[in-house]
């Protein structure tokens, strides 16, 4: 009884909270400000710079009554827009960094509006997993891959590797007939690899499998990154028929070397082991017909990781992973969240919440779906070759240059390059900090080879032949000058 009265005199008394209220009232002209200001960034991406000296005071206190959407717009765009560098720009070639097209853009913008919680297929409360089925499915084929590949969406392909990984040691634990998912790890787990990416490492430490115990392969002889096929099937021997993890490589950060997959799925026949292929930006080259040999042989991997905010040019946070569909109760087993009653048996009711680490998710999917949808097979292939060719320009260019060298021959779309000559190896990292200060292009160093170098990638589909002009002209500045 006094619960009902407080309800009571609760609705009698209050209105909704003004400034909440307000907002309502304005909800056109919110978004309309906030669309301006997008296409204000957008339009002006080229003259942002890619770096910036502001900082602010995390310390601002809370207000006590709401400032209402416009008002807080104004702060926005006062304080932490000044924060803001131009990563979605023509030249931030630092890290794989991609850019965002006009269609994930309106995707990602409609996945926030629509606000789906993308779990179920059937009467859960929604259907929009169908939509992330259908995204996969256009996926595959865009990157000719077979559909006995299930995939999902996920942040990224650090944790795309995580989720691949889990179920591999699921997979591990099965050739011994113990189940880690539900008792722990009780058995060493074996993993091979040559080149593995530092997510990988970390997800084996987040795996409980630790991230010093796998055994690492040869490379290929010369300047390679790849593994090599000898000295991994040596180490397979060595094994002594025990199942074992590889974790390989389409595309390593330094040098976007591939392993060699045809050779790997020929081990198959031979031995018993999951196959994970880390293809985060390098399985792109399935898309064009004159890349598209670096992953032949990929189709016959267990697990692939791919990320979307690199070469498809969306927004963060977004990619995906691709699991055999035989391999589905496996994942079941590391994912379920079935110990909650209300959400049914996981292996009647597919859920996304049983195969992957989130419970509740934004609809992923979306900005991706349009991007597929909008550009096609031509667009993604025109995006992946105008990438290398611009590649392969910024590398003739400093060639020519005579103050740089190559560390490694550019494969795809990564140029790994220093300073000429082992005198300038102290001066690469002063190079680099006054190159990125300029603002007008924005690289990461690397190690290749106990050699200082920089890392240049090309994925952003804005980049033109200007911007490589412009970055040339800064970099011969930068050097006449330490
Ligand atoms: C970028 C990258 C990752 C990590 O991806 P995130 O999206 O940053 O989590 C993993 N592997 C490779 C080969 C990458 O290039």
């Amino acid at each position: 009884m006094q619960l009902f009265k407080f309800g009571q005199n609760y609705f009698n008394s209050k209105k909704m909270n003004s400034a909440l209220q307000q907002d309502l009232n304005d909800f056109e002209n919110i978004l309309e400000k906030a669309k301006q200001q997008a296409i204000g960034f957008l339009n002006d991406l080229e003259n942002i710079p890619t770096s910036k000296k502001e900082t602010i005071d995390t310390n601002r206190e809370l207000n006590q009554s709401g400032l209402g959407s416009l008002a807080v717009l104004e702060e926005f765009n006062n304080r932490l827009v000044p924060l803001m560098v131009a990563s979605p720009g023509p030249r931030y070639w630092g890290f794989v960094t991609g850019g965002s097209t006009p269609a994930s853009i309106a995707g990602d913008w409609l996945a926030s509006i629509y606000d789906q919680n993308t779990q179920a297929v059937a009467s859960q409360g929604g259907n929009s997993a169908l939509i992330e089925f259908e995204t996969i499915h256009l996926l595959l084929q865009l990157l000719k891959l077979p559909k006995s590949f299930l995939g999902g969406f996920v942040t990224g392909a650090t944790m795309s590797n995580f989720t691949c990984l889990g179920v591999a040691r699921q997979w591990f634990g099965k050739q011994f007939g113990k189940d880690f998912a539900k008792n722990g790890i009780s058995e060493p787990i074996n993993i091979l690899t040559a080149t593995p990416h530092s997510s990988s490492i970390k997800s084996l430490s987040m795996l409980g499998i630790g991230s010093q115990n796998y055994t690492t392969i040869k490379t290929t002889s010369g300047n390679r990154e790849a593994v090599d096929i000898q000295d991994l099937e040596k180490n397979i021997k060595k094994l002594d028929g025990k199942p074992f993890i590889l974790i390989s490589s389409a595309g390593t950060v330094n040098t976007a070397d591939f392993d060699d997959f045809e050779s790997i799925s020929k081990l198959r026949e031979q031995y018993n082991f999951w196959w994970h292929i880390d293809a985060a930006f390098g399985g792109f080259a399935a898309v064009s017909e004159k890349y598209k040999h670096f992953v032949k042989g990929w189709e016959e991997a267990d697990s692939i990781t791919i990320d979307c905010h690199k070469w498809l040019n969306v927004p963060y946070e977004n990619a995906f992973y691709l699991i055999k569909e035989q391999h589905t109760s496996l994942q079941i087993e590391t994912f379920q969240n079935s110990n909650a009653p209300y959400l049914g048996n996981p292996l009647e009711n597919f859920n996304y919440l049983n195969v992957l680490p989130e419970n509740s998710r934004r609809l992923r999917a979306l900005p991706v779906w349009f991007s597929l949808l909008a550009y096609g097979k031509e667009g993604f292939q025109d995006i992946i070759e105008k990438s290398i060719a611009l590649a392969l320009h910024f590398g003739n260019m400093l060639i020519e240059d005579k103050v740089f060298e190559l560390l490694a021959p550019i494969r795809l779309n990564n140029v790994c390059f220093t300073l000429k000559g082992n005198h300038n190896q102290e001066k690469v990292s002063e190079f680099l900090i006054q190159l990125n200060n300029t603002g007008k292009v924005f690289m990461t160093p690397t190690v290749y080879q106990n050699r200082k170098g920089i890392r240049a990638s090309f994925v952003n589909w804005r980049t033109t032949e200007n911007d490589i002009r412009i970055v040339i002209d800064e970099m011969k500045e930068v050097f006449s000058k330490i």
